[in-house]
């Protein structure tokens, strides 16, 4: 597959929440509260509405067409009636201003004079507002990568969005104590051409913005959505990619995705397949030819009351089985789950099959009027559900003989993307009137300017130079983000390169054998090597210790430890052991069996005493005879 000649355009967009005390339009913190409190509720709908021109976003149509119950969630020390939307926001957090002001001049961006605070509506319940403020702070600036400039396009500061909980067909739920931490955002033109170098411009922009040491990190920190599209399709913007490694893996499934589609706009035009024709099919109620159906899932929707409605798509037959896991199936699944929160669709390039026998087949082709060419969809369930899954199914059908739509996708951890709803419009933005302007003084940019922090590349130099690391230990321990940590443990007298392996390869080790590394706080792994630098345990505990941390956070360093039977033994119970162990070798002998003792002693005492001190020790009793 070669990119270029299909085009491949990707634009990225990473956000970052900030670590600043406060968020960005009150004064709640940005940290989780320490103690769990009584958790309060309250219930809202959102609705569409006009723009001030008049028109409606696709996007919030999309949503109020669900209408579903909006539950939010929250604990009283990590939201107040700003995020409640029942008091107006303050002015705009002036921490996150500079922080995000910072990475501006670190890019060589031109930072606006005056900082203006927009509403961005947004009706999926993330906002309980029905928008999300936003506020550019600069435009233009460079990251490079591999020696080439990747253009960054704007610099935007806003507030994050509530955190989806659960979502259910009517209702949906979210807690509120992520709404309102200042977000934010670089994003870049359309002008990144391959998987590769997206990923590596993301990996650029990660380090410019870790370099503020203003920045939040871990697991739901950093989100990554990618603006992707191949020569004549519409845009797909995939929000959430978290990891950085998924980037050029959904990049070219996309890719793949896109070509598949583009490749069946061909073949519906050379079938002669008019979107007209599509759009015109009824939607037949079937219910009664299912009665008896083969298909428990059927059966079981039509006794809860449900009905079975069908659609033909005339002259789509065999199109919709697509290759392995790009197929046309697929999206009319994703469509029809997304409009009409049904569960799933049935169509003909499937069946017979999952129950549904040859007989029923036959039987829903004469009802529906479909011939051989033809393919049909069915949908089980409520009959409102089902009639909007339907009509969102022929829709895209539709669309699928002329062109590939704008959509907003989720990324999902495999790499694959799933349809969230139709891209929004340019209609959708609007003054905040509630917040007053900020104004960037020359003076506020010119201190600014005097305090940049150091690039990365500078502190890199700094671990090589300072702790004798290799040049790609100090990279990996950056992209640890735990410099800080490190440099905290190293003050304890502990060697370098064993506190920076177990930050690095140490902790992907674990995190590869599936333990949950995000329970183990940077404080564990302090007091770990705390306890080791006391001779309470010896370093080569640590992946035990930690992966048993892992298991239950509520653990201490030290409760591990002694859970595991990791702790030393008193030096008295091993000198006389070292003493047991040399008195059965003859005098004569001890010097050559010395490699065999201390592989004794290590076995003994592996993860318990540290292996120089062993060796130490024994040293010192075959000297003394
Ligand atoms: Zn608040």
């Amino acid at each position: 597959m070669s990119y270029e000649e299909l085009g491949l355009k990707v634009g990225l967009e990473i956000h970052r929440q900030l670590d600043t005390r406060h968020k960005l339009f009150c004064k709640c913190g940005t940290s989780p509260p320490a103690q769990e409190n009584p958790r309060l509720k309250i219930v809202r709908y959102l609705r569409e509405t006009q723009s001030e021109l008049g028109e409606v976003d696709q996007a919030a149509r999309f949503e109020s067409k669900r209408m579903r119950r909006i539950v939010y969630e929250y604990d009283p020390a990590s939201a107040c009636l700003v995020e409640l939307d029942e008091e107006p926001p303050h002015p705009i957090n002036a921490e996150a201003v500079r922080i995000a002001l910072t990475v501006a001049l670190m890019i060589r961006a031109r930072p606006v004079d005056e900082i203006h605070v927009m509403r961005k509506i947004v009706i999926d319940g993330s906002n309980t507002s029905g928008f999300q403020r936003t506020c550019t702070i600069a435009l233009g600036g460079e990251v490079v990568v591999d020696g080439q400039p990747i253009p960054i396009q704007t610099i935007t500061l806003e507030e994050d969005a509530a955190r989806i909980v659960r979502a259910e067909a009517e209702e949906v739920f979210y807690d509120l104590s992520r709404l309102g931490i200042p977000l934010i955002e670089v994003s870049t033109g359309p002008v990144l051409y391959t998987p590769a170098m997206a990923a590596r411009a993301a990996e650029a922009i990660g380090r410019i913005l870790r370099a503020t040491r203003g920045v939040k990190r871990g697991l739901g920190t950093v989100r990554q959505d990618l603006n992707i599209s191949i020569r004549g399709s519409g845009l797909m913007e995939v929000k959430g990619v978290q990891e950085l490694e998924l980037i050029p893996r959904v990049i070219e499934y996309e890719t793949r995705r896109l070509k598949h589609l583009r490749d069946l706009v061909e073949r519906l035009r050379e079938r002669c397949v008019r979107p007209e024709a599509v759009e015109a099919q009824p939607i037949v109620d079937l219910t009664d030819a299912f009665r008896e159906s083969g298909s428990r899932v059927i059966r079981r929707k039509i006794s809860e009351g449900g009905v079975v409605l069908g659609v033909r798509l005339p002259g789509f037959a065999g199109l919709l089985r697509g290759e392995g896991d790009v197929r046309l199936g697929r999206e009319l699944s994703e469509y029809a789950k997304a409009w009409g929160g049904v569960e799933g669709i049935f169509h003909s390039d499937e069946l017979p099959g999952y129950g549904i026998g040859e007989d029923e087949v036959g039987e829903t082709r004469r009802l529906l009027g479909a011939g051989d060419s033809d393919a049909f969809v069915l949908v089980a369930g409520r009959e409102a559900r089902a009639r909007e899954a339907l009509e969102a199914v022929r829709m895209r059908a539709a669309q699928a003989c002329t062109h590939i739509p704008d959509e907003t996708r989720a990324a999902l951890p495999d790499g694959t993307t799933v349809y969230m709803r139709p891209r929004p419009g340019s209609a959708r933005m609007y003054p905040e009137t509630d917040i007053p302007p900020f104004r960037v003084s020359p003076e506020l940019l010119a201190e600014i300017e005097r305090n940049l922090p150091p690039p990365l590349e500078k502190v890199a130099e700094e671990l090589v130079k300072r702790f004798r690391l290799s040049n790609q230990l100090a990279w990996e321990l950056i992209d640890t983000e735990m410099v800080e940590e490190f440099e905290r443990v190293v003050g304890l007298g502990v060697a370098p390169s064993v506190v920076a392996s177990l930050l690095t390869e140490g902790l992907k080790q674990l995190k590869r054998e599936g333990h949950k590394i995000e329970n183990i706080s940077p404080n564990h792994i302090y007091d770990y090597f705390r306890l080791v630098s006391l001779g309470v345990t010896a370093k080569e505990s640590a992946l035990q210790v930690l992966a048993e941390i892992a298991r239950d956070p509520s653990l201490t360093a030290e409760q591990a430890v002694d859970r595991l039977g990791l702790r030393a033994p008193p030096i008295e119970e091993v000198n006389s052991f070292i003493e047991e162990l040399v008195s059965s070798v003859p005098p004569g002998e001890r010097k050559s069996a010395t490699g065999r003792l201390m592989g004794e002693l290590m076995r003994r005492y592996r993860g318990r005493v540290d292996g120089g001190l062993l060796n130490k020790l024994l040293m010192e009793r075959l000297r003394a005879q």
